[in-house]
């Protein structure tokens, strides 16, 4: 499961950084995810609370904020942001298209006790 697989992730990493400072307890975490990542956030959060249970984690709320996916087109140079995860320019049609931004994951905020 792709979710399980990208908290899982996520718990091991903030287990690590609770053990290097000496963190107590995690109070808030919050997700930086693309838009082309297609991740069901519920369901990150009902896996978070599960894989953090018994460590300085358990309880934190867990929350995840999606990066809009944002494309450039190489035959009209125009930029475009959109929700739609398809390799086509809204402009003129091409398919001849760089994707910007849309594959983000990553830990962006952590409110931690000491
Ligand atoms: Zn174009």
């Amino acid at each position: 499961m792709y979710e399980f697989q990208l908290t899982s992730r996520i718990n091991n990493t903030i287990q690590d950084i609770c053990w290097r400072f000496s963190f107590r307890k995690v109070n808030r975490v919050l997700i930086k995810a693309g838009a082309m990542r297609k991740i069901n956030p519920e369901l990150m959060t009902f896996i978070f609370a599960s894989l953090s249970r018994g460590t300085p984690a358990e309880g934190a709320s867990f929350s995840v904020m999606f990066i809009p996916a944002t494309f450039r087109c190489h035959d009209c140079g125009r930029t475009w942001t959109t929700d739609d995860s398809e390799f086509l320019c809204i402009h003129c049609g091409s398919r001849d298209v760089d994707l910007l931004t849309g594959l983000e994951f990553a830990i962006d905020f952590l409110e931690v006790e000491s």
